[in-house]
């Protein structure tokens, strides 16, 4: 008998019908070890996982070779990948990640192995099914991000301080946009909230002396990987 479950993707309302035989697998758009460049975790040797597809169209987005590319791996082979590097943490990150319904099954077998494992999201899909042991990167999308409003309201209930909310700042409208988000839903006082200036529109400094006159309780974080190695680098 075939079963069948659906994924809400969003875009142009699309509904995809997946096997669940086939859930097992997960489309990848690359898999390779780095240095971590965001989050309070940045500096760790990380194996990034970036799985394939999304379905939000944000306008500083640097990963857009990960909208379709890509190749299904079975989790067993992800698991293997990873494990032939020697690193302690492992970052799932996409495009988006909480797509693909395997991903979940991915995150919990490597917290099984003890591994330190983040997730980078969008933040318009909720995490809560999510396993508890994987510290959570949840994006808010500002104005300017092209993708505004899209945020799912309960993944505040995720605010704690394992749980970083990044705001990706693209203007002066951003920046006073995310404090007043942050502040309303009391996010400075349970979670670490990272305010980071968008690498194409926005001077880094800017941001610090914003954050420093406005005396914003945020931290501020660069893409240190874009500082290592060049911006359009891939699988850095
Ligand atoms: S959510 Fe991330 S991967 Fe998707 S468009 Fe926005 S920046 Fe790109």
């Amino acid at each position: 008998m075939k079963v069948w479950i659906f994924l809400d993707l969003r875009e142009g309302m699309e509904y995809r019908g997946l096997r669940m035989a086939e859930a097992q697998d997960i489309k990848i758009n690359e898999i390779f070890f780095s240095i971590q460049g965001e989050s309070s975790w940045a500096g760790y040797p990380t194996v990034f996982v970036r799985t394939s597809g999304c379905h939000l169209r944000c306008t500083y987005c640097d990963t857009t070779y990960a909208y379709h590319a890509g190749e299904k791996m079975s989790v067993d082979a992800i698991m293997d990948k990873v494990q032939s590097f020697p690193a302690a943490y492992v970052c799932i990150t996409g495009g988006e990640p909480l797509l693909q319904p395997a991903v979940y099954g991915l995150m919990s077998r490597l917290c099984d192995l003890n591994y330190h494992v983040s997730l980078e999201t969008s933040g318009d899909k909720p995490c809560g099914a999510v396993d508890p042991r994987v510290k959570k990167i949840i994006d808010v999308k500002t104005p300017d991000s092209g993708e505004p409003d899209c945020f799912h309201l309960d993944n505040l209930r995720f605010a704690d301080r394992e749980t970083e909310f990044k705001f990706v700042i693209c203007s002066e409208r951003d920046f006073t946009w995310a404090e007043k988000f942050a502040l309303e839903n009391k996010l400075f006082e349970k979670s670490n909230v990272l305010y980071s200036p968008s690498f194409k529109n926005l001077e880094a400094r800017w941001l610090a002396e914003k954050i420093l006159v406005e005396k914003s309780k945020a931290r501020m974080q660069v893409q240190l990987h874009k500082y290592i190695w060049s911006p359009d680098a891939r699988g850095v």
